[in-house]
């Protein structure tokens, strides 16, 4: 597989209730520039990306244009789904047959590097179906059942998976149309490779990289924006 030209669909349709915010997520700001152009950028700052495709809150897309000018002019635009799923479909329907790897990204974390999107790419070109970022978990992790712990996992064994993930092209889009047809619903792309038994790999992820979830969470990203002007 050719090194040096992969497609990037960052997911930007959520709608951030759980940040109890009256617009969506993506257009919030930090440092005084919205989410998404924040990740975008990054995005674009990685030499292996050649195609920029932002899936946008539906009804949003002009809008969602007008904050990109700036930083992805050539940004292909297209409307969201109900579901994260359905987003990433949305933004593959537009890619390319000719594309070999597409990145899917999730807008909501703003701090990915340029470098962590270039070695999962080389990760997928080197052979690889898929590979994910991963941070190891700190916490001791228990199985709840009802209110009652039921156990402890083994927490080496476990990960927190991140974006960037990039995955070889053919086989992302043949497996979102299986999940759709099946009904298959899944929080990241790469389950859908893990259930295939594709061949996906790990790539140290970023504690920086955190995901926008919470109102906390936006107040910390806006703080380390601001500590980063100037
Ligand atoms: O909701 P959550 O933060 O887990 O979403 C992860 C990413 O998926 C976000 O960038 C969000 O904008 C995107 N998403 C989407 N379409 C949805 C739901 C989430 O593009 N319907």
């Amino acid at each position: 597989m050719g090194r040096g030209s992969a497609v990037v669909i960052v997911v930007a349709a959520g709608s951030g209730s759980r940040l109890g915010a009256d617009e969506p997520k993506a257009f919030l700001t930090i440092g005084g520039r919205p989410i998404v152009c924040v990740a975008v950028e990054e995005a674009c700052n990685c030499p292996s990306i050649d195609t920029v495709i932002v899936v946008s809150p539906p009804g949003s897309e002009d809008r969602m244009r007008s904050v990109l000018a700036t930083v992805a002019p050539g940004a292909t635009v297209v409307a969201g789904g109900a579901t994260r799923q359905a987003s990433v479909r949305a933004g593959l329907a537009v890619t390319s047959d000719a594309a070999e790897v597409v990145v899917v990204h999730d807008a909501a974390r703003p701090f990915a590097a340029p470098g962590l999107f270039t070695e999962v790419i080389d990760r997928v070109a080197s052979g690889a179906d898929a590979a994910v970022p991963v941070l190891a978990i700190a916490d001791t992790v228990k199985r709840i059942r009802d209110g009652e712990v039921v156990s402890t996992e083994r927490r080496d064994d476990l990960a927190l998976a991140q974006t960037p993930q990039a995955f070889r092209a053919s086989l992302l889009r043949d497996l979102h149309e299986r999940a759709s047809a099946n009904d298959q619903e899944v929080t990241d792309d790469a389950a859908l490779f893990e259930v295939a038994g594709a061949h996906v790999v790990t790539v140290a992820g970023d504690p920086f990289n955190f995901k926008i979830t919470t109102a906390l969470d936006l107040a910390h990203a806006d703080a380390l924006r601001g500590g980063r002007r100037g």
